[in-house]
């Protein structure tokens, strides 16, 4: 409904007051007779009387009523979004105290719309654009710019944030974003001075994760003198409350037109080329290429096949015996694990381990591995099979919580005692797991487990951990072991090793041993057991017991 302006309230309300004029000289000429005379002097008082007030409230009423009106029509304005065009003079002449209030609700609006705006736009630990305004701002940038116009999308992961965050706090960790955002713009504006060209956008997509767009760049070598010099900016020490840190960076980088047209695939790409610089050892920039693009979808094709394998239970396990070189014994049978892919046969878990690693699907495949072993033992037991079953863990499955109570269920429902386990970890594991892991393990060694480290020569020793860590037998690498028969310092590095094992008061085991010449040295040597073809293929669980009994006789003999 339209509102009924105030002047116009104003006009009826002197017409009224001219009403009552009339009526009240009526009744005072009256004295009880009504002639003509009479009645057109008390028309033409009432219509002095009228126009007098109407004259009156036009002067004083009026004047504000048309402020009023005018600062109403304002607030009109303002409620369709207008918070800019000023408050009408008129509305300062007629009520100036309307008119300040009025200036300072706008301006308090603006305020308010502009913070808001802000906090919509910018991140606020490092005032650089956050993921919304980066994408809008590239995204324009990119659509207006030329088509033979080289551009660069760098992606930034600092190397070292989470360390930074989880030992100084979050506040720190907050100074130390804002400070790799000035570093950035610091480049940012030394190449735009260096190119005298357009500047390039900054943004902070979410957590340590940074991302800067140069629209116009020197081709590749542009990109990669930026690049480096990224990195040298993010490699110096940073003074974060009295502290030196160092962080760090690994980049990757995607040019268009070359690795993309669109943000969005510059984004994926640079991406791509950002956990290939992580993978490939941190610290570094990676160019985007399409057989790194190619390699991640296989990965990506390979893990949703995984997640379908365990859906569907397509895993098996192979076993392979361990057998004493002083007496010829078996000792124990190692668990292999095998992928039965549809069409694919059995397929080695260094095809698919690491990918269910990343993943984090190795959790429901080492699920899978914990029963069935706990199973297997229960049949070896029930076969009467006395040795040991050796269970490869992985840092993912051993890192989790509830690891060692699943292991201690699955042997519970299945009947077997740790007794006849062997655990094997690989020598980097063994140096990397942490107390608590340090307890369960001790526990189940106490219980009669055995504990092994796996591939020892192969990967990173921590030989003071060696001291603690409560182990019973070294796996010597496969690697060191097939050099034994041809080369002599193999020969001197593994005799130490067996030496050093022995020292610590553990069993040296040799694996992947192939042929009769290596068997013949390791026995010399004093190693005490060996894994490998010479002495089996690893073989399906089933068929196990069976070779078992014909082994038994044919080693002892
Ligand atoms: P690993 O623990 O070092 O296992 C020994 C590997 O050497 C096995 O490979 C075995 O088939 C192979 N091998 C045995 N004898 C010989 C030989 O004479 N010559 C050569 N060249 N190789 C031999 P596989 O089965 O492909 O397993 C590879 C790795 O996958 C294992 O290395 C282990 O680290 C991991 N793995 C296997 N099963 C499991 C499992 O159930 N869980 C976990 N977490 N890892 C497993
Ligand atoms: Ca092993
Ligand atoms: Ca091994």
């Amino acid at each position: 409904m339209e509102a009924i302006p105030l002047k116009s309230r104003a006009i009826a309300f002197a017409f009224c007051i001219g009403a009552v004029a009339f009526i009240l000289a009526m009744l005072a000429g009256a004295e009880g007779r009504y002639d003509a005379a009479l009645l057109s002097r008390g028309v033409i008082v009432a219509l002095v009387c009228g126009v007098m007030s109407w004259a009156a409230a036009e002067h004083s009423i009026a004047g504000i009523a048309e402020a009023v009106d005018a600062a109403s029509a304002r607030i009109s304005e303002g409620a369709q979004g207008d918070l800019s065009t000023p408050t009408p003079p008129q509305v300062a002449e007629a009520l100036p105290e309307l008119a300040v209030a009025l200036d300072g609700m706008f301006r308090q609006v603006r305020a308010n719309l502009d913070s808001v705006h802000a906090m919509a736009m910018f991140d606020p630990v490092t005032s650089l654009s956050n993921r919304t305004n980066f994408r809008r701002e590239a995204d324009r940038m990119l659509r207006n710019m030329p088509d033979e116009r080289v551009a660069a999308l760098f992606f930034i992961d600092l190397d070292n944030f989470k360390t930074v965050n989880d030992t100084l706090g979050h506040a720190q960790g907050d100074q130390l974003l804002a400070m790799v955002a000035n570093r950035l713009r610091a480049i940012c504006g030394a190449e735009a001075a260096r190119r005298a060209g357009s500047d390039a956008l900054v943004g902070r997509l979410a957590g340590d994760e940074f991302t800067l767009l140069f629209p116009e760049i020197d081709g590749e070598a542009g990109a990669s003198r930026i690049a480096r010099a990224l990195l040298a900016a993010l490699s110096e020490p940073f003074d974060l409350a009295g502290h030196s840190i160092e962080v760090g960076a690994s980049i990757g980088v995607a040019l268009r037109p070359g690795h993309g047209f669109t943000l969005t695939a510059m984004m994926r790409a640079a991406d791509v080329a950002m956990y290939h610089a992580k993978a490939c050892g941190r610290g570094q920039y990676q160019f985007y290429s399409d057989a790194l693009g190619e390699r991640l979808a296989g990965r990506a094709r390979l893990e949703n096949d995984l997640r379908a394998a365990i859906q569907r239970e397509e895993f098996a396990l192979l076993v392979q015996p361990q057998v004493s070189l002083r007496d010829g014994r078996i000792v124990a049978g190692e668990a292999l694990l095998r992928w039965d892919r549809p069409g694919e046969g059995l397929v080695r878990p260094e095809a698919f381990l690491a990918a269910a690693e990343d993943s984090g699907l190795i959790i429901e495949i080492g699920d899978w591995a914990i029963d069935a072993v706990a199973k297997m033992a229960g049949e070896w037991s029930a076969a009467g099979l006395t040795q040991r079953l050796a269970v490869n863990l992985s840092p993912r499955q051993i890192g989790r919580a509830d690891f060692f109570p699943r292991l201690r269920a699955a042997l519970k429902s299945h009947a077997v005692s740790p007794r006849i386990f062997e655990f094997e970890l690989t020598e980097t594991l063994a140096s990397d797991v942490g107390d608590n892991v340090l307890v369960e393990l001790a526990a189940l060694r106490g219980e009669g487990a055995i504990m092994t480290i796996d591939d020892f020569g192969a990967g990173r020793t921590n030989l003071s951990r060696l001291r603690t860590f409560p182990v019973d037998r070294i796996k010597i690498d496969h690697g060191l072991i097939a050099e034994i028969a041809t080369d002599a310092a193999a020969r001197t590095i593994v005799q130490s090793i067996v030496g050093l094992v022995h020292g610590l008061g553990c069993e040296a085991v040799a694996e992947g041993v192939e042929g009769e010449a290596e068997l013949e040295m390791l026995r010399v040597m004093g190693c005490d057991a060996v894994q490998g073809y010479a002495i089996a293929h690893p073989m399906p669980a089933a068929d196990y017991a069976a070779w078992n009994t014909v082994a038994r006789s044919s080693l002892a003999g």
